[in-house]
């Protein structure tokens, strides 16, 4: 089975009510991109109303991060149905700033991508070394363990974005022979452990995805779109990103 791309925008801690204008010119400009999967992932306080707007398009809506549990005393935090409830069909679980600001384990990312399936959503994974881990040589022992630990048992309904943590943000990306063999990596992983579900599972590459670095990086070995940060804030930059998928 072909793996049908998918580019994702985290929009993470930006956007107000206004930004419904950049949602309007993402959903008009996906009408040309039939061959792309699209999702934005807006702040909490955006999901209803974006899932209005985009109910019937081309555009998914996601949330940033969920739950393990569906409802209870945890002040502050979001579960999975109730973004489903809010029109989501997509949650990215994992993110390193989740790990990093939030303390986030494997076991932690786990569950939550447990709760993504029970709740009938899409898990975004994400995974990937830091700087440290990287000059360390450590990079394939890290994103092993997190595969490991942080996925559920069948590996249904997921999505893995590696995110080389250096990366995000920075204007810095790893070399386009460099994800593919990282790539590869992880879809052997994701094979050998989850069989044909682990083959069609889609691996984005996420980290300084940019108009001019997309092509060479979401044309790499093993990438099935991208985990776009920053540049998904502008619509034209979110959408010149995913038209490298414009005739596949
Ligand atoms: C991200 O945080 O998921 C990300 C990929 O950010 P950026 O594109 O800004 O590097």
């Amino acid at each position: 089975m072909a793996r049908r791309p998918l580019v994702a925008a985290n929009w993470k801690m930006n956007g107000l009510k206004a930004s419904i204008a950049e949602l309007e010119k993402i959903i008009a400009g996906a009408r040309s991109l039939a061959a792309v999967d699209l999702v934005v992932c807006p702040p909490a306080t955006l999901i209803a109303s974006f899932a209005a707007k985009a109910q019937g398009t081309r555009i998914a809506i996601g949330g940033q991060d969920c739950h393990a549990e569906a409802a209870g005393a945890y002040t502050g935090d979001i579960s999975a149905e109730m973004l489903r409830d809010a029109g989501a069909a997509v949650v990215i679980v994992g993110h390193s700033e989740r790990r990093r600001y939030h303390g986030e384990t494997d076991a932690a990312v786990r569950a939550k991508a447990i709760a993504a399936r029970r709740a009938g959503l899409l898990a975004i994974v994400c995974i990937g070394e830091t700087r440290a881990e990287r000059d360390g040589g450590h990079t394939r022992d890290v994103l092993r363990r997190q595969l490991d630990g942080s996925l559920p048992d069948d590996g249904e309904a997921i999505a893995i974005a590696y995110e080389p943590v250096w990366a995000i943000g920075t204007g810095l990306t790893p070399t386009r022979d460099d994800v593919g063999e990282t790539h590869a990596f992880i879809r052997a992983r994701l094979a050998s452990r989850f069989a044909e579900t682990g083959r069609n599972a889609r691996i984005l590459y996420g980290g300084s995805v940019k108009p001019g670095n997309a092509k060479g990086l979401l044309t790499a070995q093993d990438v099935d779109g991208a985990l776009v940060g920053g540049a998904s804030l502008d619509a034209d930059q979110f959408l010149a990103i995913a038209s490298v998928y414009r005739s596949s």
